[in-house]
């Protein structure tokens, strides 16, 4: 049974349907995020749930309860920005208070549940000091801290990271999974950022143009993705073609990638060019030739990145190019240089076909 489910839900602004009959369904407790490039309708699906962006045609049921002809008060959401928007002539406390005022909410609860919230925010004792005498990351704990503090149905994060540095983001986002999981409140967290998605979430819904091409687990979203947008999107990909030799069965086709022969679990029609994607990660470079069910084929080093972990590897191959991510425990980096000649590879279970 889902606790937030969205039906058909679409809008339009100035004849340019910005949301098109979008689909999802949310379970109790789930922290689902949605991802997508800028643009795609992010901001305008979650302020459609919270009640700042009209609806113009579908439904938004929260527990059972259509919700998407009351006013935003009457929504029981608490919402974060990117840009905080605290009130500056207010202290941390009246901001974080604000909420209880308004439902009429009485003193001494009014400061219990301020305190708890501050403290679920890790900002016990900043109840006195000024928006401005707040770091970036102290801002938008003070603004988590106001939407969680009138128990909200739902906790909508819009981008709630992006005015933070690389290294905090990091550290807050870590924190926000752990109140979220905490409270057990069913969240939307939106993102441009497809780390911070994978990182964080139960389910991603990755958006665009305005639909959600497939809500998953990050895991599946990244090993199964159902579209070719998905597949570019999340992660990176080389995208390489094959020709069909030999059909062996249903879903199992003998296909010639670089001049050798390897059997993929597709089906397929003889002598068709079929398009696939393969993660970086996922090609495995070496000096001799390999064998088994890798297919294994020439390349030049073009040119090599040291990174860290890892070292990537820009191959050439019979006039096309491909990525190759090594991690440097599986491969000393030293011993293959630019201009080198490789054998590269992959097994055929990595191949993510394209559609
Ligand atoms: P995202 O949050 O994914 O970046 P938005 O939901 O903000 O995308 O915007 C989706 C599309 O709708 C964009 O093309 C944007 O320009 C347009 N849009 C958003 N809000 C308005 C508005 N109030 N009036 C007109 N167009 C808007
Ligand atoms: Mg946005």
């Amino acid at each position: 049974m889902s606790y937030l489910c969205l039906e058909n839900l679409v809008k339009t602004f100035n004849k340019t349907e910005v949301v098109k009959k979008l689909n999802l369904e949310i379970k109790q407790g789930e922290l689902v995020s949605f991802l997508g490039p800028s643009g795609c309708g992010k901001t305008t699906t979650l302020n459609m749930i919270a009640g700042f962006t009209e609806v113009d045609e579908g439904k938004i049921v929260v527990d059972g309860k259509p919700v998407h002809l009351l006013p935003p008060n009457k929504r029981e959401m608490g919402m974060v920005f990117q840009n905080y928007a605290l009130f500056p002539h207010m202290t941390v406390f009246d901001n974080v208070a604000y909420g209880l005022k308004l439902s009429k909410i009485g003193k001494s609860e009014t400061q219990r549940r301020v305190l708890e919230a501050l403290e679920m925010v890790r900002l016990s004792g900043y109840e006195k000091r000024y928006p401005k005498e707040l770091s970036g990351g102290q801002q938008q704990r003070v603004s988590l801290a106001r939407a969680l503090v009138i128990k909200p149905k739902l906790l909508l994060l819009d981008e709630p990271l992006s005015n933070l540095d690389a290294k905090l983001r990091q550290e807050m986002r870590e924190e926000i999974v752990e109140i979220q999981k905490n409270v057990g409140i069913t969240t939307i967290f939106v993102t441009h950022d497809q780390e911070e998605a994978l990182a964080i979430s139960d389910r991603i819904a990755v958006m665009y143009e305005g639909r959600i091409e497939q809500a998953d687990s990050p895991v599946s979203i990244y090993n199964h993705p159902k579209t070719d947008f998905v597949s570019r999107f999340i992660g990176e990909v080389n995208q390489i073609q094959g020709k069909v030799t030999e059909i062996l069965g249903t879903h199992q086709s003998k296909l010639n990638f670089y001049g050798n022969e390897q059997i993929v679990a597709v089906n397929a029609m003889k002598n068709a060019e079929m398009d696939f994607f393969i993660r970086p990660e996922n090609i495995q470079i070496s000096l001799v030739e390999t064998n088994d069910r890798n297919i294994g084929f020439k390349a030049k080093v073009e040119r090599k990145m040291f990174l860290g972990a890892k070292t990537r590897y820009i191959l050439k191959a019979q006039n096309k190019h491909l990525i190759a991510d090594i991690s440097n425990v599986v491969l000393n980096s030293n011993l293959i240089h630019e201009g080198s000649s490789v054998y590269a590879a992959w097994k055929p279970e990595h191949l993510l076909p394209s559609r």
